[in-house]
């Protein structure tokens, strides 16, 4: 049984604390939240899992350019895909970059189809 499903006292004020989603660097954490004095705490599953994420992030990786007929190909460690791949279940073989400034490239997975989307042929 998830420990969420049970009534969890706030330690302080004695009254029940209410289940709430919190969004955290795009993660979706269940937390609880006391009504009266505001203390919460995550649930120890997405504790552990935003924490994994907060190590990998502080992570700098160099990684190699390769040509791959008219294009340049840079390849994503295997760490970072496999979280990614944990969190998304799913992991769709589509990405969406972005040049977001002068000396930064990002990636994007998932669902977000708030950009637009320009095809790069090879
Ligand atoms: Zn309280």
């Amino acid at each position: 049984m998830d420990i969420f499903e049970n009534p969890i006292l706030c330690r302080k004020c004695r009254k029940e604390m209410q289940k709430r989603q919190i969004e955290k660097d795009g993660f979706l954490l269940r937390v609880v939240e006391c009504p009266d004095c505001k203390a919460r705490f995550m649930h120890p599953t997405d504790e552990a899992e935003y924490n994994r994420f907060k190590q990998l992030r502080n992570k700098t990786f160099r990684v190699k350019m390769r040509i791959i007929g008219n294009s340049y190909a840079v390849s994503i460690p295997r760490e970072i895909v496999n979280f990614i791949k944990e969190q998304e279940k799913i992991m769709d073989d589509m990405v969406r970059m972005c040049f977001s400034d002068s000396r930064r490239l990002s990636l994007s997975f998932g669902e977000d189809s708030e950009e637009e989307l320009a095809e790069v042929g090879e």
